[in-house]
């Protein structure tokens, strides 16, 4: 029997460890952090999305540029897959409203706890506080555990370490470096589903009574983005659902043109010309607040919005006033840090791995997870891109062991 190691004890260290245990092999799981799965049971405080019900065709597009290098890991494991590994371990999923799926209780402890038990009882070694510093002279793993450094061998290894978003909870992206000393080819790390700082900032006044308070049933046009839905305000910008959709197309554009602008539509509901009839209603000795929050339901935050962002004498012409409810650009400047973020784009490139998920540079290393160059939307198709690569991987790591 030969060692296989798996560096990271995130939900694609988690898989791949599945993969070789069940196949025989003498597996090691490593992860920096006390336990394991810190960031899946943080997304489980958020319902925990584990995938998405849409037909695969419309699934496999929310990967963009990436998705040719994932369909044939999502084909093996895609959505149903997800759907009945966890009822396989006893947690059933449901779809909901928006199409996406969900454990039925919500929750990432149960299926985790559930996971994490039977890796065990296939005899699935793990070693948490374990550091990974990269390879000693000889070629092991470095790790820095309680008993200090410590070096192991292994016949098969699987890197699944995880992006640079949460650092506190484990992933922090400190493993850049460790592989570009071997060769490897990184894509840099950077902010993927996360929020935007507005250019100039809030005035102290709007972000002092409007932070963290909700924009509800607003659209966004950027280019060819255009959805509806919802974000909130935050003291120094935006963030949230619908943001966080849009956001690989506002921090390229911002990388590029240094800042970028998108039009927020107030009342996707109501049509232009509806909006400027009811904006030139003649209004009386009534304020603008009431004229707008009777003839159009306007009012809390976005109409402080309106007012942070319109020229005041525009908000008292109606074809003015209307264009800005239907189509108020909006400038961002910067992505909030990585740190904050959802998710992490960038990582090892394609082109320094073969179909197998094994480093070209470094036979015997595979990779999975988020530690790869691919992003997509929030929806389940993080965790499900995660599961299926890792899936890859062991079976890659499997072969190579079998074969080296
Ligand atoms: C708030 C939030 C909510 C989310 N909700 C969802 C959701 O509902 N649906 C969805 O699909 N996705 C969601 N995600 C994203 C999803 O959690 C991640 O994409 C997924 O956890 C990535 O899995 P991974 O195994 O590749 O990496 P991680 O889960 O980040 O695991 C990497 C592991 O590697 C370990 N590690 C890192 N470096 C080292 C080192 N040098 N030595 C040893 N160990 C190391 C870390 O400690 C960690 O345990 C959410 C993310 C966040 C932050």
């Amino acid at each position: 029997m030969k060692r296989a190691a798996v560096i990271g004890a995130g939900p694609a260290g988690l898989m791949a460890a599945e993969v070789l245990s069940q196949a025989g092999q003498e597996v090691h799981v490593f992860d920096a952090m006390p336990s394991a799965g810190r960031k899946f049971l943080l997304a489980g405080k958020g319902g925990l999305n584990l995938t998405h019900s849409e037909p695969f065709e419309n699934f496999v597009t929310r990967y963009g540029p990436r998705r040719e290098a994932l369909e044939p890991w999502l084909r093996e494991f895609g959505p149903q897959a997800v759907r009945d590994w966890a009822q396989a371990l006893g947690v059933p999923t449901f779809i909901g409203t928006s199409g996406r799926v969900f454990p039925a209780d919500m929750k990432a402890a149960p299926l985790l706890r559930s996971w994490l038990h039977r890796l065990r009882a296939a005899g699935v070694q793990f070693h948490m506080r374990h550091r990974f510093l990269g390879w000693s002279e000889d070629g092991n793993l470095k790790f820095g555990g309680p008993q200090g450094e410590q070096h192991v061998a292994a016949d098969a290894v699987v890197l699944a370490l995880g992006g640079a978003s949460w650092s506190r909870l484990g992933s922090d992206g400190a493993w850049v470096p460790l592989l570009e000393a071997r060769g490897v080819a990184v894509a840099p790390l950077l902010p993927s589903n996360c929020g935007f700082d507005v250019s100039g900032g809030w005035s102290s006044y709007f972000a002092s009574r409007f932070a963290g308070q909700p924009f509800k049933s607003v659209a966004i046009r950027f280019g060819s983005f255009h959805r509806q839905g919802e974000f909130v305000a935050t003291a120094t910008g935006v963030e949230g659902s619908l943001i966080y959709a849009a956001s690989a197309l506002l921090r390229d554009e911002i990388t590029l043109k240094g800042s970028a602008t998108f039009e927020l539509d107030l009342l996707p509901a109501r049509g232009t010309q509806q909006v400027l009839a009811e904006a030139a209603h003649p209004r009386g000795s009534r304020s603008l607040a009431s004229h707008l929050k009777s003839r159009l339901g306007l009012g809390g935050i976005k109409l402080a919005l309106l007012h942070e962002l319109v020229p005041k004498a525009d908000l008292h012409e109606p074809a003015k006033l209307a264009a800005a409810i239907k189509a108020l650009p909006l400038t961002v400047a910067a992505a909030r840090p990585i740190d904050e973020a959802i998710s992490t784009a960038g990582g090892v490139r394609f082109d320094a791995l073969d179909g197998k998920l094994m480093l070209r540079q470094a036979p015997g290393i595979f990779c999975a997870g988020e530690m790869l160059d691919w992003e997509a939307p929030t929806g389940g198709y993080l965790l499900t891109a995660c599961l299926a690569s890792a899936r890859a991987a062991g079976h890659g790591a499997l072969q190579y062991l079998d074969d080296p």
